[in-house]
């Protein structure tokens, strides 16, 4: 049974398409189970700072209300369900967490894309070629979050472009995915990056996650309404995790975490 709990939706900014066509086209593409994870609203204790791309905070009781609505009108076809997908910012963290509360999101994804609380340390993943300090940093944070035990899954937890030390990187995310195990907290293949051959899947990524048996997902990481008919790139999200000896969690072996 196919299931997708990344999905976007066009309030972040940098997705395409109205919800309801997300939902359509994911019947049509013989889903079952539909999360929609946009990017969460972020309360940033800094002037005049707001990033782009995500939903602003007054957004997420339209949010809501879309999603659930759509899960009510199309209950006969598909489950759908209400999530976030979130950064793990020590000092907004409460905020975050308060927000999903209040539109009684059922799960939340962690996607760390930059570290400190974004505002102070503006380190976006993109084309970074940051030294071993930021892995480490990175590692870390993404660590504090899993702790937190709000988190469903590791969305993209091979997102960083590290072009530094190869034992540095072995170590981390050695460190990173023996963690992920310990809290029972599955690591998902990206499909978008797959699919748009950006730096993540990481081959060697999944190698060690794959030595350390890692609980896997694949996340498709919509942020299109056509993106579920791409066939061949989940099939090469299937493929890299048999590789190396992993196999995706079926929806039911999944624990979804409620957040608050
Ligand atoms: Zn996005
Ligand atoms: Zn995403």
């Amino acid at each position: 049974m196919i299931y997708n709990l990344h999905t976007h939706t066009e309030r972040c900014n940098h997705a395409y398409g109205e919800d309801r066509e997300f939902v359509e086209n994911a019947i049509k593409a013989g889903i079952k189970v539909l999360g929609f994870s946009d990017h969460c609203p972020q309360f940033f204790n800094y002037k005049d700072y707001y990033s782009y791309f995500r939903m602003l905070p007054e957004m997420a009781r339209d949010y809501a209300h879309s999603i659930r609505n759509l899960a009510k009108e199309y209950k006969d076809d598909i489950q759908i369900l209400l999530g976030f997908e979130a950064e793990y910012y020590p000092a907004i963290y409460d905020e975050m967490i308060a927000c999903s509360k209040k539109i009684g999101v059922d799960y939340l994804l962690l996607g760390q894309h930059l570290i400190g609380n974004e505002y102070d340390e503006h380190k976006f993943y993109k084309g970074e070629r940051e030294g071993e300090n930021f892995l480490t940093q990175h590692t870390n944070q993404v660590i504090e979050g899993l702790e937190k035990g709000t988190f469903t899954y590791l969305a993209h937890p091979d997102l960083v472009n590290y072009r530094g030390n190869h034992e540095h990187y072995i170590r981390e995310m050695t460190r990173l995915c023996k963690k992920a195990k310990e809290l029972g907290i599955p690591l998902e293949v990206n499909m978008l990056g797959m699919n748009n051959r950006r730096c993540y899947p990481n081959e060697k990524f999944w190698e060690i996650a794959g030595q350390v048996g890692n609980q896997a997902v694949i996340g498709f990481d919509a942020h299109t309404p056509d993106f579920f008919y791409k066939k061949d790139s989940y099939n090469r999200c299937v493929d890299l995790l048999l590789k190396n000896n992993l196999s995706p969690m079926s929806f039911e072996e999944i624990k979804i975490r409620k957040p608050y």
